[in-house]
């Protein structure tokens, strides 16, 4: 086995077993992990505790309990957290914490169904002024307070400015192993690079940082050849289940970028220098760009995606629209006439965590390679 091979083995073997992660670290240093929901949130302040941050992004799972207290049309992703909530999955989290971006997020600590006491908060939606900051500020100091109280910590601000250098290490790591995978695509497929960039919501930022920076060490010593498939750059919410992304592999389908909630918006923006941590991580939320979550009047997602596909060459835009997410279903139009505009090619596939079959998307997929 090479060492590429070796280093993506066990960033894989995380990213399919977070139970497994938290038990080890907590093995480790005592202390257990807090879960931090969809979509953004300032894990630094976790990670400040000495608890591990861990994503919880639902998965694949038959739902049957959740529609009690969802509706039908709740999104895919809320619907397997709830069924995972009611069958204690997320028992042992020492603290939930929830954002509010859309209706189904809103109320969703109120729903919580499971044992670990939840903090939910709310980002400002409007973020071009003075006001939003000093929201946030409030908004994570109350996240702050919650956190000391429940976990009988205290969080200096030395503890957080620290937990800030080592997620933007981590930021610019990512940024530029994705860019590394543009240029090696034969070497690393939709499947391992999901897996890469999954097992950072589940791992020690630093340790994940230092994987990925070997990784690409590795990865780097090889030759760049003329890639013979199709290249693509994925937006949506998430291109889960695998299933998925072996469908693009199968294909011979390269991700080349994406601008996925669960992938790359999640370290394309750095926290700002500062001294105060809290102002520092509230300049991080309105420095944000192109997100169906955070709003800006200007739009200015399409023409962003429209740039990644001329910087990494691709071939087309695969747009996986999570099942009933509003926001993602509002920028959908808007980010077409951009496409149209730039004649860029793009495919709609609908994402749904509990889907079984693939045979659809499959045979969407493959007419889309054809056309191409
Ligand atoms: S996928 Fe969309 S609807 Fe579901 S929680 Fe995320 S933002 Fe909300």
């Amino acid at each position: 086995m090479s060492k590429v091979d070796t280093i993506i083995a066990e960033l894989e073997a995380i990213s399919k077993n977070p139970k497994k992660a938290m038990d080890d670290f907590k093995a480790k240093t005592g202390k257990g992990a807090v879960g931090v929901l969809p979509v953004y949130a300032p894990e630094e302040i976790v990670y400040a505790t000495g608890y591990l941050p861990i994503g919880v992004w639902g998965g694949k799972k038959q739902i049957s309990k959740a529609a009690t207290y969802l509706p039908a049309f709740a999104c895919s992703i809320m619907q397997s957290i709830m069924e995972m909530e009611i069958d204690g999955v997320y028992d042992e989290l020492a603290a939930v914490l929830i954002s509010s971006p859309c209706d189904t997020l809103k109320c969703f600590g109120q729903k919580w169904k499971g044992k670990s006491p939840v903090i939910q908060f709310v980002h400002s939606q409007n973020r071009n002024i003075e006001a939003s900051n000093t929201f946030m500020v409030e908004e994570y100091k109350v996240i702050r307070e919650k956190l000391e109280k429940i976990l009988g910590v205290t969080i200096t601000d030395e503890a957080i400015n620290n937990a800030i250098e080592i997620y933007n290490e981590n930021r610019a790591v990512m940024r530029m192993f994705s860019d590394v995978v543009a240029m090696y695509p034969q070497i690393i497929d939709p499947i391992k690079r999901h897996a890469v960039i999954k097992a950072r919501q589940f791992m020690d930022k630093a340790e994940h940082t230092k994987m990925v920076r070997e990784l690409i060490a590795e990865i780097m010593k090889e030759a760049v050849v003329p890639y013979k498939g199709k290249k693509i750059v994925l937006t949506g919410i998430m291109a889960e289940p695998d299933e998925l992304l072996d469908v693009f592999k199968e294909f011979d389908i390269a991700v080349v970028a994406d601008d996925l909630a669960q992938e790359t918006r999640q370290f394309r923006t750095d926290v700002p220098a500062g001294t105060d941590p809290m102002e520092r991580l509230a300049k991080q939320w309105q420095n944000m760009t192109a997100c169906s979550l955070a709003t800006d009047r200007d739009k200015p997602r399409g023409q962003f995606i429209v740039d990644l596909v001329k910087k990494h060459g691709a071939d087309a835009v695969i747009i996986c629209m999570m099942k009933f997410c509003d926001p993602e279903e509002y920028d959908y139009p808007i980010m077409l006439e951009d496409f149209e505009k730039a004649n860029i090619k793009n495919l709609k596939i609908e994402i749904d965590q509990q889907s079984v079959s693939m045979e659809q998307i499959r045979t969407r997929v493959q007419s889309f390679v054809e056309m191409m």
